[in-house]
């Protein structure tokens, strides 16, 4: 039986997340844009993003075979591609018979791929180290790689590689990586791929064949919110509401370790949501809770507990038990968030946990 009472959720809204994809696919006409869902979809539930995006995008990615063969299971039909690539040798035969496309990124898939027979007939992409020296063959040997390929996987081959530096305009890094990539998919008359979310937003020239687009998708920003040239719409509004009050006299402490005193007479509203929620532990006091009622934002007070955060709303008229806020959305962006605890709005989206119901609008 599933019994919901807590009314701590994370609503989907489906509408928005079309309408991000079309405005970002629409900045390069000419790219394959692919749907990035690894992670559970950046948090949002990958079986259901899925399944409402399968009829717009060319294929979708992930980063290890487990979590696509989840898609498969979930009736999800299009290509997907393996960032991370094979991880065993038996990775190859599920990628051949469920149209999984493989990253080949190391020696030792290499050997793996070589010594199947039959040959892999599924498509490949070869990774190349342009920078970011986290997975990838050397430049270099890129010749030596795609010599080891039959003339069947040579002829279906995306070359590839990931921007390490694409949130920063000024960055020339970028147009290193890219132009190395170019170079070599010229040389090897290849199909290639290097744009990221903020590839795609920051470095029109870098869209190619393939795009990678991920946390834009979900009306995120890789990039300062000015300079993007769409407007994206958060597709994850976390909710909660406000299950206790109490009122403080002045020199009173809240929550653990008691890092927070009461310097007047003050109300603390406490929230149904914690770090076991993937609420960040880390959100200094100060962080930004909206109010859905009063259409106003209070500041967290005291340390964030595994199932509760406490606010001050002594400012804000009319707050009551059971109303509603937002933790991040429409209404307060993520990133303001994520600056407070000091991370990135990849990691607040891609930690909510199970524990929070995801609820699908549009
Ligand atoms: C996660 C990932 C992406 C998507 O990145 P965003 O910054 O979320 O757009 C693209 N390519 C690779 C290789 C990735 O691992």
């Amino acid at each position: 039986m599933t019994y919901i009472s807590r009314r701590t959720q994370a609503v989907i809204d489906l509408c928005a997340l079309k309408e991000n994809y079309h405005q970002i696919a629409n900045l390069a006409k000419k790219s394959q844009t692919i749907a990035v869902i690894k992670a559970n979809a950046y948090g949002h539930g990958a079986v259901k993003i899925a399944l409402s995006m399968q009829k717009y995008v060319p294929a979708f990615a992930v980063a290890f075979i487990d979590e696509a063969i989840v898609l498969r299971e979930a009736g999800v039909s299009l290509p997907i591609l393996i960032l991370e690539g094979a991880l065993t040798d038996k990775d190859f035969a599920l990628a051949e018979q469920n149209n999984f496309w493989l990253m080949i990124h190391n020696p030792r898939q290499i050997d793996w791929l070589t010594n199947l027979t039959p040959a892999f007939t599924g498509k490949l992409w070869l990774k190349i180290d342009s920078g970011m020296n986290r997975l990838g063959f050397m430049p270099q040997e890129t010749t030596a790689i795609i010599n080891r390929l039959s003339v069947s996987q040579q002829s279906n081959l995306v070359l590839c590689s990931h921007f390490s530096t694409a949130d920063d305009s000024s960055n020339n890094n970028s147009q290193q990586q890219l132009q190395l990539l170019q170079t070599l998919a010229k040389q090897h008359n290849c199909q290639y791929s290097i744009a990221n979310s903020a590839g795609i937003l920051n470095w029109p020239q870098s869209h190619a064949n393939f795009n990678r687009l991920g946390i834009a998708l979900y009306g995120a920003s890789p990039i300062e919110k000015n300079k993007l040239p769409v407007t994206l719409k958060p597709v994850m509004t976390l909710q909660s509401n406000i299950i206790a009050l109490r009122e403080l006299t002045i020199g009173q402490f809240v929550g653990y370790g008691g890092i927070w005193q009461a310097k007047r007479p003050t109300i603390i509203a406490t929230i149904a949501i914690g770090y076991a929620d993937g609420y960040p532990r880390h959100a200094k006091s100060g962080t930004p809770v909206w109010l859905v009622n009063n259409q106003k934002t209070a500041p967290i007070v005291g340390r964030v507990s595994m199932d509760m955060i406490t606010i001050d709303v002594t400012d804000i008229e009319k707050v009551n038990i059971g109303d509603a806020v937002e933790l991040w959305g429409n209404n307060l962006a993520v990133e303001v968030v994520a600056s407070h605890a000091d991370t990135i709005n990849y990691e607040l989206l891609t930690r909510v946990s199970d524990r929070v119901p995801r609820i699908y609008q549009g």
